[in-house]
């Protein structure tokens, strides 16, 4: 059962064993766990519940309905790096490419040697988690007819270096290469979150409040364990109604490494003094490339192929096909200069680099506002530097006429593969860069010591009991690779072990 704020006649009050907060990769996995093991689940969601026959209805209208503040939300400081994140009944997960990996070795031997989650987050059982989780939500390789001219040019040029690459692995069934994953996949065929395990968990007699934002946590100790929210105004007026979800058993926040440690924040429970710091994610930047063959952007699964050639450096380097709306914004020039290259658009092609960065930030409230406190380091600037120039060699390589790096200072468009010297020697600073992120996590770190992280091997704010963070928050480190399959793993685990509690 979904119930909206239109469908509302007053304020309400539910009561479940476990008040789920968030239904995006963390929340939708837990709440299909518990609902499917018979617990009663209230999953509550800030953004609405768009039908699929809305989904995929252009660009602007697409993001005014399901990205946080409309695609606008920014880092604070001088640096404004957009943070990107679905706002809507499934969460981030509406509007990403489906793009899967598990978390590399080489982290997870850290996150265990460093951070000493190996008996929290056993090895085996992530195994098995992502063996289910590719069987249930039919994770398979792209396949070449959906390679779309944008993935055939990043293969031929990393083919041509030499370079590891491959197409992509995406939950998905059937895709119809329609390159609209950011507009939400009309036709369900991407298998996010709310084509998937919110049904499923409803299935199962899970009950969602679409349209609600969770203000406050109350914890055990201020009368019983719930959380507080308040209703959008319903699409018929009326009041403003109100829910209070009582937990029986547990809250478990799930609303993002950036809302996650803001609710609790707001909500007056960081008892350790750590929520909100150690916030991290994959910063992003992005090359264009000139070719004379037709790439078509619009054809072809939106983010078809990548090289993983750095990979354990920490730059990964993906296809990405955009709307011509976003496209335009990330083109040199205004006015004819903008019309000139809009109107070579079916033959431009698109990489993205996102890179894992050493910084760290920090998420802060100020009244109803969020700060994020983030700025990439000079590592990083060079990492993505270097992603530029390996990404226009790639392109080169396929043939390209030019590419367009978009860096401030730097010619906006280089015709040979020899001026892409001109990349490598820069040493531009972070804001000569347009970044983007869509990976975050980190700000309500796990860990044992609670001098050292927010929560414990369980999940649970340390100090507070029955209040437990689910989604990339936890997260010691960034992962340097995309994360929604690893955020459903934790997510997994961790409903797993409230169910053994529950037992
Ligand atoms: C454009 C884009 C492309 C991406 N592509 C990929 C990809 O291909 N592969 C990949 O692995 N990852 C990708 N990601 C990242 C991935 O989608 C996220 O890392 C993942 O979904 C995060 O999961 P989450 O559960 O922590 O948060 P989300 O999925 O963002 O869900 C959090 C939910 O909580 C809700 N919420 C927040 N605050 C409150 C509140 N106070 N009350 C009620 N509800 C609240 C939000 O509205 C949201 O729906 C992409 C992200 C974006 C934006
Ligand atoms: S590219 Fe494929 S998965 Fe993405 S929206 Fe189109 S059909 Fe759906």
């Amino acid at each position: 059962m979904i119930v909206e704020p239109g469908a509302l006649e007053g304020d309400v009050e539910d009561d479940a064993e476990y008040v789920i907060v968030g239904t995006g990769a963390a929340g939708a996995t837990a709440a299909r766990v518990l609902a499917e093991a018979g617990a009663g689940v209230v999953l509550v969601e800030e953004g609405p519940n768009v039908p699929a026959a809305e989904l995929a209805r252009g660009t602007v209208a697409s993001f005014g309905r399901l990205l946080r503040d409309a695609g606008g939300q920014v880092t604070s400081g001088p640096l404004k790096i957009p943070l990107l994140q679905g706002a809507c009944v499934g969460g981030s997960t509406v509007v990403n490419s489906g793009i899967t990996w598990r978390i590399p070795p080489w982290v997870y031997d850290r996150w265990a040697a460093e951070f000493g989650l190996s008996g929290a987050l056993p090895a085996r059982e992530l195994e098995a988690c992502f063996d289910l989780l590719d069987e249930e939500l039919s994770v398979r390789q792209t396949r070449e007819e959906r390679l779309g001219g944008n993935g055939r040019v990043l293969r031929t040029g990393a083919e041509r270096l030499g370079w590891e690459s491959k197409t992509t692995h995406r939950t998905e069934r059937d895709c119809e290469g329609s390159a609209r994953c950011l507009e939400g996949c009309a036709n369900g065929r991407r298998q996010s979150m709310n084509h998937s395990y919110i049904p499923r968990a409803l299935a199962a007699g899970a009950r969602l409040y679409a349209g609600c934002r969770v203000t406050r946590v109350c914890p055990r100790s201020a009368g019983g364990l719930a959380v507080e929210g308040t209703f959008a105004l319903g699409a018929g007026g009326g009041g403003r109604h109100t829910l209070r979800a009582h937990a029986r058993k547990a809250v478990l926040i799930a609303a993002s490494a950036i809302h996650t440690p803001a609710l609790v924040l707001r909500s007056g429970l960081d008892s350790t003094g750590q929520v909100g710091l150690h916030f991290q994610g994959h910063p992003g930047v992005s090359m264009l490339a000139l070719f004379d063959e037709p790439i078509r952007l619009w054809e072809g699964a939106t983010q078809a192929y990548e090289i993983t050639e750095f990979r354990q450096r920490g730059m990964k380097i993906e296809s990405l096909s955009l709307p011509a709306e976003v496209l335009a914004a990330r083109l040199p020039g205004v006015g004819a200069k903008l019309a000139a290259y809009l109107r070579q658009m079916d033959r431009i092609a698109v990489a993205a680099i996102p890179i894992k960065a050493r910084a760290r930030g920090t998420v802060r409230t100020l009244g109803p506002f969020n700060r994020v406190n983030y700025c990439p380091e000079p590592q990083d600037v060079a990492l993505a530097v270097e992603g530029l120039a390996r990404v226009g060699q790639a392109f080169f390589a396929a043939g390209a006429r030019a590419v367009l790096p978009g860096i401030h200072g730097l010619p906006e468009r280089i015709s040979d593969p020899a001026g892409l010297e001109l990349i490598r020697r820069a040493r531009p600073e972070p804001g000569a860069l347009n970044w983007v992120m869509t990976h975050m996590m980190g700000s309500c770190r796990m860990g044992g010591d609670p001098r050292t992280s927010a929560v414990d091997l369980r999940g649970q704010l340390h100090g507070v009991p029955g209040v437990h963070v689910i989604d990339s928050s936890v997260f010691p480190t960034n992962l340097g690779v995309n994360p929604q399959h690893t955020i459903m793993a934790v997510a997994m685990v961790l409903a797993r072990r409230l169910l053994e509690d529950r037992a």
